[in-house]
């Protein structure tokens, strides 16, 4: 079997999709499945969907693409805002879009004109993180514009935070959301279907017990669903699973070495070298054939029995702390979310997918 590969559980991501939909559901809130890290999987996309969540969303069109050639038929978002160069394309494949630029949606209306089709839009508004958004104060204008321009429909509005500053989703924010949405629709005398509050970092504050969610109701999860963490402490979200993705790669080296370099020591390869103390005593290491040419190595984390010692461009480097492996065997180990997009998107990472 080609090593290295990502392992992808297709169960387990079901498992942790179907856990947050029955959390989440009572709140009156959905899930729109994110197959960003994935590259746009047809094969997780269509766990997120048999486990019901409701909808999908990208960041990429090309990844839209894919999942519509792979025959997802459910509603996608494009969790990006659009590039004016891709319009076109955003409108053939997604039905809705995240946007904050003036500029683009008249694209889109454009866009859905000459092809015939009408393209939702949920207005993002920036609440703090700094990343993307349109400024509270100029919401009621974005309305205006939308809902003035042919070929598109508002479908509501929504935030992102925790992405770009680390400012975490609590009541404050949300509620702030929320009160946007009342008085859009009080000014405008429409109904918004989606506010949408948003990603796995919202999940420690909309599973705060006795939380009033206000009029949030679309939640779009990525790393939850795929590694069973929520993005700001990093912790396993009670009930999920953290062992769907995994790394898998080949021993190539295996045997005791000192845990001291010996010589007068400059930089390595890739900037710091190991400067553990070390007891100057032999310890068991092993090569694992993989390095950052593959992958973000410093996403990696050692399975238990292991430490991650170093990594340059072809070469992992552990300390075994239990049974060491044979040259040859397959160690596996843990990625964090920057690690797995980038083994997915790496050429010379193989991917399996797997059901029991
Ligand atoms: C990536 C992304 C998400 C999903 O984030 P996770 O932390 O993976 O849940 C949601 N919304 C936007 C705008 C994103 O870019």
């Amino acid at each position: 079997m080609t090593a290295p590969r990502l392992e992808v559980h297709l169960d387990r991501i079901e498992h942790n999709t179907r856990a947050l939909v029955e959390r989440l559901g009572p709140l009156g809130i959905e899930v729109c499945g994110v197959t960003k890290a994935t590259l746009g999987s047809p094969e997780v996309a269509g766990a997120y969907l048999a486990a019901g969540a409701t909808s999908l969303g990208e960041s990429r069109i090309e990844n839209v693409e894919r999942l519509r050639h792979g025959g997802i038929t459910a509603p996608i978002t494009l969790v990006r805002s659009p590039m004016i160069s891709q319009a076109d394309r955003v409108v053939a494949s997604a039905d809705t879009s995240l946007n904050s630029e003036p500029d683009v949606v008249a694209r889109l209306s454009a866009a859905a004109g000459a092809l015939h089709r009408t393209h939702g839009i949920v207005l993002m508004v920036e609440l703090g993180d700094l990343r993307e958004g349109i400024m509270p104060g100029d919401l009621h204008d974005a309305v205006h514009r939308v809902l003035e321009l042919p070929g598109l429909a508002l479908r509501g509005i929504g935030t992102n935070l925790a992405c770009q500053s680390g400012v975490i989703p609590d009541e404050a924010n949300m509620a702030e959301l929320t009160a946007l949405a009342v008085a859009v629709e009080a000014a405008f005398g429409i109904h918004l279907a989606v506010v949408s509050g948003g990603n796995s970092a919202n999940l420690p504050w909309a599973m705060t017990p006795g939380v009033d969610v206000g009029r949030v109701n679309h939640l779009r999860l990525g790393e939850s669903l795929l590694l069973g963490r929520e993005p700001i402490g990093r912790s396993v979200v009670d009930g999920l699973r953290a062992d769907a993705c995994s790394l898998v790669g080949e021993v190539i080296e295996s045997g005791r070495k000192p845990s001291r370099p010996r010589g007068a020591r400059g930089r390595a390869a890739f900037g710091v070298p190991d400067d553990r103390p070390g007891d100057g005593f032999d310890e068991h290491r092993v090569i694992v054939a993989l390095g950052r040419q593959d992958l973000d190595v410093d996403g990696v984390v050692a399975q238990e029995g292991f430490e991650v010692l170093g990594a340059s461009s072809d070469h992992l480097v552990l300390r075994t702390t239990g049974p060491s492996p044979a040259v040859g065997s397959e160690i596996r180990l843990d990625v964090d979310y920057s690690a797995l997009l980038r083994a997915m998107t790496s050429p010379s990472v193989g991917r399996r997918y797997l059901r029991p």
